[in-house]
């Protein structure tokens, strides 16, 4: 597969070779439209820029047109190639385009480990004598040290860029206001009702698709190690709720990736077991040996993200395989714990009904149902992702699906296939399990009717089983 700097190189002389064959001399905009068109069909079919430019001849029809006119001829045809299976369900609406500039590969990124250690453990003076600290210089002692009073000081004389946003580096710090809050969910579509515990900020995994790469400005991962105040924060939160809520600690970390060390579940657990919650721990990881010492009850729901092998190999780095994540859900299930899934995200390709039918197979040949939970979510991200991964990870293809500007301003694969996604996952998970809730993530009201769920309390109650 050729780098993006290859096929910048390739694609240099681009406007000449757009001259030479359909008589257009593109301006700039009209050039880097045409380019990136080219870029992504080339990096979608592994097809060369000669067959590109024969199936324009043959399709365009640009010859009956002049300047502007032929423009649009030709990005019409290269639109309907590069976005085949919603060109043949409907227009497409060239305003829901995103055609960002192709980024240069980042060469010198962190590569992440399975097996993660630490390159620095920086420690905040406040917290230097806490369990966390020390159960870091027990398991890697031969890792220095090093006080700091607060952890943004590092950024001083550690210009950050996004190539060290894996760089090993553990920040043990004292968390002062970000504790608790409702799941911010996305514009214009229905909120589940969860609750976030901001149990620090950074994964030893480094999935492609992550959005805290467009919201990280700090290299490394960042623990806070006063768990006491987050139930303080809590014991303030519980005087106020009437009914249960869903609270989860995986917004801006893996749950249980780094537990073995952090430890926080045997705290976690033992505190939301008696309260008035669901309490989830979400992971790729099988990082179980802590939660096999505890005594589960009902309202702790261990949980884990599924996706086909072959997307968790190229899109996962570094994660629990398939498998490993099923056999950890069957230790804990046996255990006794709620175990739930999410299918999330969910990647659109020719044989994507193949590999998630397999998926749920394998899912429901090693655990029994019910589950506490089954959510569904297609691919979404943030603009900005699109070229972060691009440079981070020049072998993932997955911002080269039918991705398209959603409501809520977000690439989104667009109605009909989220729909018929949805639709298809549903009857599969329903055709071994009709017990088991199964809710989508961060969809609007339309999609929701495939449930038959028209707002958020009754998404709420449904979930909650109340
Ligand atoms: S496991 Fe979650 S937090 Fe970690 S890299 Fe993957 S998506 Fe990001």
């Amino acid at each position: 597969m050729l780098k993006n700097f290859a096929f910048n190189n390739m694609l240099d002389n681009l406007k000449e070779k757009i001259e030479n064959s359909f008589l257009l001399r593109p301006n700039k905009n009209q050039l880097c439209d045409l380019k990136r068109l080219i870029f992504e069909i080339i990096r979608r079919e592994n097809c060369s820029l000669d067959e590109v430019f024969s199936y324009l001849t043959d399709n365009s029809g640009s010859e009956k047109y002049n300047g502007r006119d032929k423009f649009f001829a030709l990005k019409s045809s290269l639109l309907k190639r590069r976005f085949p299976v919603t060109a043949a369900k409907e227009k497409i609406d060239t305003k829901r385009i995103f055609l960002n500039q192709i980024p240069e590969p980042i060469n010198s990124n962190y590569a992440v480990r399975a097996d993660f250690k630490p390159s620095k453990i920086i420690v905040e003076k406040e917290v230097k004598n806490s369990y966390l600290v020390r159960n870091f210089s027990e398991k890697f002692p031969d890792v220095k040290i090093q006080e700091i009073n607060r952890y943004n000081d590092y950024l001083d004389n550690n210009k950050f860029h996004i190539s060290k946003l894996k760089e090993p580096i553990v920040f043990l710090i004292k968390e002062k206001w970000d504790f608790l809050k409702p799941c911010p969910c996305t514009k214009v579509h229905l909120s589940c009702g969860y609750w976030v515990l901001n149990l620090g900020f950074g994964c030893p995994f480094d999935c492609s698709y992550c959005f805290l790469q467009c919201y990280a400005n700090f290299p490394g991962i960042i623990l806070p190690a006063n768990i006491e105040d987050f139930f303080t924060e809590f014991d303030a939160l519980e005087k106020k709720i009437k009914k249960p809520i869903r609270i989860g600690t995986g917004e801006f970390c893996d749950s249980l990736a780094l537990d073995e060390i952090t430890e926080y579940s045997t705290k976690l657990i033992p505190y939301f077991q008696d309260k008035n919650v669901f309490f989830e721990l979400k992971t790729k990881s099988n990082k179980i040996s802590n939660l096999l010492k505890i005594t589960p009850s009902q309202n702790i729901v261990i949980s884990w993200s599924l996706n086909p092998p072959s997307i968790i190999e190229r899109e996962e780095i570094a994660t629990a395989s398939l498998t490993e994540r099923l056999n950890a859900a069957k230790k804990l299930q046996q255990k006794g714990y709620n175990i739930a899934f999410h299918f999330d995200p969910i990647f659109y390709s020719k044989s994507w009904k193949q590999i998630y039918r397999q998926t749920i197979d394998d899912l429901y040949s090693h655990l029994k149902p019910p589950f506490a939970w089954i959510s569904l979510g297609t691919l979404r991200s943030h603009r900005r992702l699109k070229a972060i991964n691009e440079a981070r990870f020049p072998k993932s293809n997955i911002f080269y699906g039918e991705l398209f500007i959603g409501e809520d301003k977000k690439l989104r694969y667009p109605s009909f296939l989220r729909r018929e996604i949805y639709e298809n996952m549903v009857q599969w998970i329903k055709g071994y399990d009709r017990q088991s809730p199964v809710y989508l993530c961060m969809e609007n009201k339309d999609m929701w009717s495939i449930l038959n769920k028209g707002s958020s309390m009754e998404i709420e109650k449904y979930l909650l089983k109340i």
